[in-house]
């Protein structure tokens, strides 16, 4: 076997890894951009696999979700729009490629023998959850009217956002994963699997179509949180663009926390320390993950991952 099974730890990490830290919302991010910032962000993964980890990769996929649609409006007069789900699954795709090809390439300089693939993978969600309110937002701002036209020709629901109008969609509660079993066997062989992109293509399962998409979007913190519990991790390791969560963050007094009970993290969620739509998950994610069976949950900076596992930098969780 080429996994090298004789040195592996025999512990399992769940790296996810932001999707601003692929391509920075300062940027405009072509392709080159995208590579450049894709191979800066596995140094940790590639520290991770030296230290015989089982890996498993879940990516973020905001911004390329938010250029898919924006070229599928523009083009919508010569070819039929697809549906969210089958786009998220695209981008799940090629920015799998990008890490998949960054991440082979930095082994192999690293001498390390590990295989890696991507792998498109569901994510089971309730149909009701699927249905209810959208609140997430999806892709570029707009002005009154475009939302108006793009309701009445695509079907989009829009809201005022702080960021302006945008297309808003369902973000259900991710409750398991389809291919979790092969997933599992993968990893389990010493194999980095990178699956879950953009938190993983919603369906839920229909008593006579059986599994069926939905135009959704999962939150991937919490789709690594769900898939860690389903291959049985002890780490999570969620990595974005602040050094981990903090107290009273975005304030003159705003504090670093170093570790958390799950019981603590609970009384700051409930408390609003953590912002919805960014942090909050994280942290739901985190104890959502402890809850099922996980030990360790770090939230730290995408430079700061290994430092992170061995405990000297991020926030980390535990129960
Ligand atoms: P990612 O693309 O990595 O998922 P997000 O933007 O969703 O990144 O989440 C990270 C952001 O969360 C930070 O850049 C920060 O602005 C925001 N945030 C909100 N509340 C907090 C907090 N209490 N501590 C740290 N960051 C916070
Ligand atoms: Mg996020």
């Amino acid at each position: 076997m080429s996994a090298r099974a004789d040195t592996m730890t025999e512990q399992t990490i769940i790296v996810a890894l932001g999707g601003n830290a692929l391509q920075p919302e300062s940027e405009r991010g072509d392709i080159h951009q995208q590579v450049a910032h894709t191979r800066e962000s596995l140094g940790a993964i590639v520290a991770l696999a030296r230290d015989g980890w089982r890996i498993a990769v879940v990516h973020g996929n905001g911004p390329q979700i938010g250029d898919e649609l924006l070229r599928n409006e523009l083009a919508r007069a010569e070819m039929p729009p697809l549906p969210l789900g089958v786009l998220v699954a695209g981008t799940a795709g090629w920015i799998g490629y990008m890490i998949q090809q960054s991440l082979q390439n930095a082994l192999e300089r690293a001498g390390i023998d590990r295989q890696v693939v991507t792998l498109i993978a569901q994510v089971l969600v309730d149909p009701e959850d699927a249905r209810s309110e959208p609140t997430k937002p999806v892709g570029r701002s707009m002005d009154a009217a475009q939302a108006e036209v793009l309701k009445q020709e695509l079907g989009w629901t829009s809201r005022m956002t702080p960021g302006g109008w945008h297309r808003v969609v369902p973000s259900p509660i991710p409750t398991g994963i389809v291919e979790a079993g092969i997933i599992r066997q993968l990893v389990d062989q010493g194999v980095i699997v990178i699956c879950l992109g953009g938190g993983g293509t919603p369906v839920y399962r229909d008593p006579v179509l059986r599994l069926e998409g939905v135009d959704a979007v999962i939150d991937k913190d919490r789709a690594a949180a769900v898939l860690g519990a389903a291959i049985g991790a002890e780490t999570l390791l969620i990595l974005t663009n602040v050094d981990g969560a903090y107290r009273g963050y975005g304030t003159p007094a705003q504090e670093l926390l170093g570790e958390l009970t799950a019981a603590q993290a609970e009384a700051m969620l409930e408390a609003g320390e953590f912002g919805a739509g960014s942090m909050g998950p994280k942290i739901e994610a985190a104890l959502a993950f402890l809850r099922a069976g996980g030990r360790f949950a770090h939230v730290a900076r995408l430079d700061h991952g290994l430092e992170a596992v061995r405990g000297e930098a991020g926030t980390v969780l535990h129960a």
